[in-house]
């Protein structure tokens, strides 16, 4: 059996001009869509982050404000900062790319931003609102997860889905994702995480398997049922003297091993990772459709 892979960074195209069509309609209405990303510091991996945001951005006809501070910036000053933006009418979305430096509660920050302009879906408002089953902005990394498995054909409702990992921006937003009702989602969930044993008991019943572990290569070919949809979001490097930058990204999951026996699954680079941004484009759209 050959799996089918399914191909985030053609899915994250689409769903970028889907959010261009949307950004053309709200302009035609007078109200542009902005984001505003604030960058503390200088770590390279979070400006590379934020600077793959901005361009999105560029190309989707959203207004994108870049706000950069040195890493020695005071929390009072970056709350001042989060105040002034959350007051300002004709800004929509508000992203503090995380992490920040040591001497800053990222929580309190995240609790800061206006809950209707929290395009991370991170706030403890949409926190809850998303695990009651309410309409609200979803961390955009597991919200695409369902976007690729539904957009390549395969039926979500009623699977069982096994999660690996439980962290608040990806482990437990999808579990709450995956268990509400609806045609993307309606799913049985399990979630895994370093406290479960026996871990392949439960990810050898999964169709719908998720990992977002941290592990390069942890999902091996033994721990997966045969055809499940196998959903790789980790993005470890690893050294590689063959490569011009001396390292190589994979994911959490064995990729060499597992695609012969998976029914469908996501590559590393380009699965998961290209729908993060296109999501946070959506959810952008989604932020200036509230506001109006
Ligand atoms: P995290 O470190 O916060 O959480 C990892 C989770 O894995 C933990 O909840 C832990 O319980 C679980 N875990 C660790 N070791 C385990 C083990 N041996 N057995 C079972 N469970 C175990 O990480 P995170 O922020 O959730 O990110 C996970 C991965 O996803 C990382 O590789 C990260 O780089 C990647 N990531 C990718 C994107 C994207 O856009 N594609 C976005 C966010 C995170």
């Amino acid at each position: 059996m050959t799996a089918k892979i399914i191909d985030g960074k053609k899915i994250a195209a689409e769903i970028r001009a889907e959010a261009k069509l949307e950004a053309d309609e709200l302009i035609s209405q007078n109200i542009q869509p902005c984001l505003v990303v604030v960058l503390v510091g200088e770590d390279p991996a979070s400006k590379a982050y934020v600077g793959s945001k901005v361009k999105a951005c560029e190309e989707t006809g959203i207004k994108s404000i870049k706000v950069t501070h040195p890493a020695g910036i005071s929390e009072a000053e970056l709350m001042s900062e989060i105040d002034r933006l959350n007051a300002d009418n004709s800004v929509h979305g508000i992203l503090v790319q995380l992490p920040l430096p040591k001497h800053m509660d990222e929580d309190a920050v995240t609790e800061r931003i206006d809950p209707s302009k929290d395009v991370d879906g991170f706030h403890p408002v949409n926190v809850g609102k998303l695990s009651i089953g309410l309409d609200c902005l979803t961390p955009c990394t597991p919200t695409g997860i369902p976007e690729m498995i539904v957009r390549s054909g395969i039926e979500m409702s009623g699977k069982h889905a096994v999660v690996i990992g439980r962290s608040n921006i990806v482990g437990k937003p999808m579990m709450s994702l995956l268990v509400q009702k609806g045609e993307k989602a309606n799913c049985t969930v399990t979630c895994c995480h370093s406290g479960t044993k026996d871990l392949a008991y439960f990810t050898r019943q999964a169709d719908i398997l998720i990992a977002a572990i941290g592990v390069p290569e942890f999902v091996k070919a033994d721990m997966v049922k045969e055809g499940a949809t196998v959903i790789d979001v980790g993005i470890n490097r690893v050294d590689d003297a063959t490569k011009p930058r001396g390292y190589k990204l994979v994911g959490d999951v064995d990729y060499a091993s597992v695609e012969p026996i998976a029914g469908a699954i996501t590559p590393v680079p380009g699965g998961v990772g290209p729908m993060t941004v296109a999501m946070l484009m959506k959810n952008t759209i989604k932020a200036a459709r509230m506001r109006g």
